[in-house]
């Protein structure tokens, strides 16, 4: 069984007196750094020069530095830009500006796992990963309540790496709802492979297939529409909430039993061995290698990829559909 932690099992005293640089002020760092804040802890901003988050660290009451001049004071320094950018950051700021003995912590474990960022033999290394987008541990927080972390340490100079990541990860609120003990190579692995072969990539090919599947034989695309991707929420709603077994108990018995005599055949023997072969990629450091190459020369192949997926009928069909049920708050990503 794997070790939860709580509120009550933390040590918050070991983050009196510190300092938190959080780097980067997107999703998460604008969670972490006012999330933090709430909970006591100093902390300070650092952002690259031109950075668009600077304003709105500011109008959060932050003051805003370069990371160098972020970290020079910092006990514990959180990496929370882009992953691809965390090495480059690291060897150019962090390392030459960093105080002996400070933690370095991440959110999720692609640069430490992959060998982006080697930290020195005498620096703590951890992370708090919350499971939830930041936006979800900002608000959650605010209510009381908090997004589950992952905590792992990669490297215990000081004998008190996992205290001071538990303290973190409490102080983010994640204490509220446990904080699951893990290793930055379980991290790493279970999160990319997650987001390529069920989150990301095989739940919206999954989708597309169905609604193209329905188009292409003539139906109509406002029925494949909400068959295929608006049904899709509701459906996961359930098994969010009470499992596939309360799904099931939801829908029809038809529905079930077309469910029990099809889904092998959709995700069938070839898909596994599919899903097999990402992992495998995902662990031998195969996807992390091309990850970072699409980023040295400009991204080239995913920018094309994400004009093509703009333009699936799919998202027009949605768009126009959305923007009938008002009570959606519907949302619309801004060009890249
Ligand atoms: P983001 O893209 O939302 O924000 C990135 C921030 O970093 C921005 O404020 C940007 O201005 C800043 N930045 C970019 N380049 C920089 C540089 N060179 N120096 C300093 N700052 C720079 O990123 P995010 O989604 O919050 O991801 C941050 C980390 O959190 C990643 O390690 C990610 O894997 C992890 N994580 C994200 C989520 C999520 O929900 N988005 C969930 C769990 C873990
Ligand atoms: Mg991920």
């Amino acid at each position: 069984m794997a070790t939860v932690l709580y509120d009550r099992d933390a040590n918050m005293k070991v983050l009196e007196g510190k300092t938190v640089a959080v780097l980067g002020y997107g999703s998460q760092g604008h969670a972490h750094a006012q999330n933090l804040r709430d909970s006591g802890v100093s902390v300070v901003v650092g952002l690259h020069e031109g950075s668009r988050s600077r304003a709105t660290a500011e109008r959060d009451g932050f003051a805003v530095h370069s990371v160098g001049d972020a970290v020079q004071n910092a006990d514990v320094v959180m990496f929370l830009m882009p992953d691809h950018v965390q090495g480059t950051v690291y060897r150019e700021s962090v390392a030459p500006n960093l105080k002996k003995g400070a933690a370095l912590a991440f959110a999720h474990g692609f640069s430490v796992h992959f060998s982006q960022v080697e930290a020195p033999k005498d620096n703590d290394v951890f992370m708090v990963a919350p499971k939830g987008p930041g936006h979800l541990v900002r608000r959650m927080y605010t209510e009381g309540r908090g997004v589950p972390c992952l905590l792992a340490v990669e490297q215990d100079a000081s004998g008190h790496a996992r205290e001071l990541g538990l303290a973190y990860a409490c102080a983010l609120g994640g204490g509220r709802a446990g904080v699951l003990c893990t290793t930055f190579a379980e991290e790493t692995e279970t999160d990319l492979f997650g987001e390529q072969a069920v989150l990301c990539g095989g739940i919206t090919e999954l989708i597309k297939a169905g609604f193209d599947t329905l188009v292409d034989a003539g139906y109509q695309p406002e029925i494949a529409y909400f068959e295929c991707l608006n049904e899709m929420k509701l459906i996961v709603d359930l098994m969010y909430e009470g499992g596939m077994g309360w799904m099931r108990y939801s829908v029809s018995d038809t529905a079930k039993y077309g469910d029990l005599t099809a889904g092998k055949k959709v995700i069938d023997g070839r898909v596994r061995e599919t899903m097999k072969a990402l992992l495998a990629d995902v662990k031998d450091g195969s996807f992390a290698k091309d990850w970072m190459l699409e980023n040295q020369c400009g991204r080239p192949r995913m920018k094309k990829w994400m004009q093509q997926e703009k333009s699936h009928p799919i998202e027009a069909v949605g768009k126009e559909l959305r923007a009938m049920m008002p009570w959606m708050d519907a949302k619309s990503a801004p060009d890249a």
